[in-house]
């Protein structure tokens, strides 16, 4: 079973994400729990938890259709002190609310070294801070995304989350999101048949689909090996639209969020639809 949706705006309140899934006919969802460029956020309600379990019931979402992701201000593989401590304070305080919400998993970028520490240092960092939120909150499955590797960001190359995942104390709350455009534009072909087949090889043997908890489909706009992240409406950037034919047919990526972030939401029912169309027609 393939679940697909979009990352959602939960503007007015978290309870309205799954209120935005429905009406463009998604099946899963993304969201930030609260503004995703902001540092703090006040507590959510007892009003604001029980209407967001209410609606996600309602509308069909359980857990494990919900993939919430964290603030991009967040850096928990940060080289300095005092940003390191901010940043985990934060992490596990969206950790906490996922948690409330009852949600199962919380999806984030690794982090980035900043030109001040080195990678291996920061992956080691970015692992420590992962087991502290693990240690701090129940239930919650940490999920790292596969990024793009634009400027000091980590997580681009598949033994950067390898050696996050090794690093973590409990193995059952850590997971991986590939997104289609990171991945390509990290430098790993999705596009011909051979490249995909390759690259989700490599994924398997460095990483494990045991780890896999969600994907992100984007079309991305820049070249394989570009390593800029700029996403891309469905068939009109570089990866074009066989990719998701193959994911759509490929059941390594049953029963797990799969989620636009494409950058024209006007879009996103029609590309749900075009989505679900592809279903077992690869
Ligand atoms: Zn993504
Ligand atoms: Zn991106």
């Amino acid at each position: 079973m393939k679940y697909i949706g979009a990352h959602v705006s939960a503007a007015g309140g978290v309870a309205n994400a799954p209120l935005n899934a429905r009406a463009i006919d998604a099946t899963a969802f993304a969201l930030f729990t609260k503004n995703q460029r902001q540092w703090t956020a006040k507590p959510l309600s007892e009003t604001a938890i029980r209407a967001f379990k209410e609606n996600c019931r309602a509308a069909g979402y359980p857990p494990d259709r919900i993939l919430p992701h964290d603030s991009y201000l967040i850096n928990l593989g940060h080289p300095e002190r005092l940003g390191l401590e901010k940043s985990r304070a934060a992490f596990i305080d969206e950790m906490r609310r996922c948690e409330q919400l009852g949600l199962m998993y919380l999806n984030f970028h690794p982090g980035s070294h900043l030109n001040k520490i080195s990678a291996t240092d920061c992956l080691a960092r970015i692992a420590e801070s992962i087991n502290l939120a693990l240690d701090a909150t129940c239930g919650v499955t940490a999920v790292i995304e596969n990024t793009a590797g634009q400027g000091t960001n980590l997580g681009h190359r598949f033994e950067h989350l390898a050696a996050i995942i090794d690093k973590v104390a409990d193995k059952s709350r850590v997971g991986v999101c590939l997104d289609t455009c990171h991945t390509f534009s990290a430098g790993y072909d999705l596009v011909t048949r051979e490249g995909y087949a390759e690259t989700l090889a490599r994924f398997d043997a460095e990483v494990g689909f045991a780890y896999l908890r969600g994907l992100h489909l984007n079309d991305g706009k820049k070249a394989l090996g570009s390593r800029v992240d700029r996403h891309a409406s469905l068939g009109e950037g570089a990866l074009g639209l066989a990719v998701f034919r193959r994911i759509m047919a490929d059941p390594r990526f049953d029963g797990i969020p799969l989620i636009l972030e494409t950058p024209d939401q006007s879009r996103w029912a029609e590309e749900i639809r075009l989505l679900k169309g592809m279903i077992g027609n690869g």
